[in-house]
C-alpha cells in the first residue's frame, strides 16, 4: 500500500517507481496495489488494476494525477462502473475512481440549480429531484452510475438526456491540472456523446454538474413506450392525462418498464449483469438510409419503426441484432443477450474476452446483413 502525504511517500516495494518524487498534496491519497475490478463493474468483468486510488476530496484527485502522471502510465478515471468492460488480463495502470460526494440547491426564479458532486448517485440525485417536485430528469430514473459520468456520453432515456437540463460541468483538464466550467453548449452535447466522449477524450475529470430543473414542473412525456404504459395505467384516458400525471408516477413507471428488460441494476436479476445497451441506434443520412430500406426489401423484412430528426434517420439498434439472426437469450458459454433487451450483452459467468467476442459477431451479421457498422456505446478498456 502506498501513501502520499505532505510529510513524503510510504512505499511499499512494489513501488519503487514513485521513490524520490517530491510533491506536497494537501490531502493524502491512498493507492492500492493489484486491485480485482470486476466488482467495481456493473457487468462483473476484467482482472486487476495494478493501481487503484478511490478519491473523496478534489485536494485528492489533483494530488493523485499529479503524483501518477509523470510516470507516463496510463490512466481511466471510474465512476459507478456501468459503462466500462475491463480486460480480462486486467488494467496495467491506474485507476482513479472519483467518490466525491455533496449536492447543493440554488433557486434561479422559476427554475432550481442543482448542483450535484461527481460521485453521487445518479439515481439518487433522480429521486431526491422528484420528491422536491423538481422536473426535467424524472425519465432518467433507475440509472446506475455516477452524476460525472452523465455529461461523458449524454445520458438519455424515454425521451430526455441530460443535455437539456445541464447548466455547468467543472472539470479538472487532467495535462494541466487546471479547473475550468463549461457551460452546455461548451460540451458539444451529441447523440450519446459529447466532446469529452470524442474530441476530448480522457481529458477532462468532471466533479460537479450543475441541472436547471423547473420548480413544480409539469412532466413531458416524449417517448411512445412510456406514453402508452402511463394511459393503459390510467385506463385508456385520454392523452392529455399524462400531462397531468405527476413527476413520481412517470418516475414509477420508467422503473417498471426498466425492470420488465433488466435495465434496473438488481443482484437477483443475473440479466442486469450488463453495460446497459452495448451498441447505440445508428443515426443514418439519406443516402444511407435508402441503402438500408433497398435491403430491408430485399430480405421481405417488415420496416422497423425510425426516427428522424435534422441529423438523419435512427434505426432502432435492437431490431437489426434481432434481424442479424440474434434472439434474446441466446448463449455463447458465459455471456448471451439478455432475455429482456437485444441489446444488452449479459454476463453470466463469462469472460471479456468472451463479451467481446459475441460483439463483434452482432456487429459483422449487422454489416454483412444490413450494411451497418454499429457503434459500442460501452466504453472498453484495453
Ligand atoms: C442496466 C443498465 C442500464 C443502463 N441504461 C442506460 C440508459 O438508459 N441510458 C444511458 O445513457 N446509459 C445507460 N446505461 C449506461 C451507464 O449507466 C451510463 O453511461 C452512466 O452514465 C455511466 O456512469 P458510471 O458512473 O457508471 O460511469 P463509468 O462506467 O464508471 O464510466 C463510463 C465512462 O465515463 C468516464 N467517467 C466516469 N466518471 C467520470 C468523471 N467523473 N470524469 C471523467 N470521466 C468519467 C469513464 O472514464 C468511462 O469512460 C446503463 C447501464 C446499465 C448497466
Amino acid at each position: 500500500m502506498l501513501h502520499i502525504s505532505t510529510h513524503g511517500l510510504f512505499i511499499s516495494s512494489d513501488f519503487v517507481i514513485f521513490k524520490g518524487m517530491n510533491l506536497a498534496p494537501d490531502k493524502p491519497a491512498e493507492f492500492r496495489i493489484d486491485v480485482p475490478l470486476a466488482d467495481f463493474t456493473t457487468i462483473h468483468l476484467g482482472g486487476a488494476a495494478r493501481y487503484f486510488v478511490a478519491c473523496q476530496k478534489i485536494d485528492e484527485i489533483i494530488s493523485a494525477i499529479s503524483f501518477y502522471r509523470t510516470t507516463g502510465d496510463p490512466m481511466v478515471v471510474l465512476g459507478g462502473g456501468s459503462n466500462v468492460v475491463f480486460p480480462d488480463h486486467g488494467f496495467n495502470g491506474l485507476v482513479l475512481k472519483v467518490e466525491l460526494k455533496g449536492v447543493s440547491f440554488a433557486d434561479d426564479g422559476d427554475y432550481m440549480i442543482v448542483t450535484a458532486q461527481a460521485g453521487e448517485s445518479w439515481d439518487d440525485l433522480v429521486k431526491v429531484c422528484v420528491n422536491k417536485c423538481l422536473a426535467g430528469i424524472e425519465c432518467l430514473s433507475g440509472i446506475p452510475g455516477t452524476v460525472g459520468a452523465t455529461p461523458i456520453q449524454n445520458v438519455g432515456a424515454y425521451g430526455q438526456e441530460v443535455k437539456d437540463t445541464i447548466a455547468s460541468v467543472k472539470v479538472i483538464d487532467r495535462g494541466t491540472l487546471d479547473m475550468t466550467e463549461f457551460n452546455s453548449s461548451d460540451c458539444r452535447f451529441g447523440y450519446r456523446s459529447s466532446r469529452f466522449k470524442r474530441e476530448d477524450k480522457d481529458r477532462y475529470l468532471i466533479v460537479e454538474v450543475g441541472y436547471r430543473l423547473k420548480k413544480r414542473g409539469e412532466p413531458i412525456v416524449r417517448y411512445q413506450e412510456l406514453n402508452d404504459f402511463l394511459r393503459k395505467r390510467e385506463n385508456g384516458a385520454e392523452n392529455t392525462e399524462t400531462k397531468e400525471t405527476n413527476l413520481k408516477a412517470i418516475r414509477e413507471a420508467v422503473l417498471t418498464l426498466r425492470k420488465k428488460k433488466s435495465m434496473v441494476i438488481d443482484p437477483q436479476d443475473p440479466n442486469s449483469r450488463s453495460v446497459g445497451s452495448f451498441f447505440v441506434n445508428p443515426v443514418l443520412g439519406n443516402s444511407e438510409f435508402a441503402d438500408f430500406l433497398l435491403r430491408v426489401r430485399s430480405l421481405s423484412l417488415d420496416e422497423p419503426p425510425t426516427f428522424s430528426d435534422g441529423l438523419g434517420t435512427k434505426i432502432p439498434a435492437g431490431w437489426l441484432v434481432e434481424n442479424a439472426g440474434f434472439h434474446k437469450g441466446d448463449r455463447r458459454g458465459g455471456v448471451g443477450i439478455s432475455s429482456g433487451h437485444a441489446l444488452s450483452l449479459v454476463n453470466y459467468s463469462g469472460t471479456s474476452e468472451e463479451l467481446l467476442v459475441l460483439a463483434s459477431e452482432i456487429e459483422k451479421s449487422v454489416l454483412d446483413k444490413f450494411g451497418i457498422k454499429l457503434k459500442r456505446e460501452a466504453v472498453i478498456i484495453e
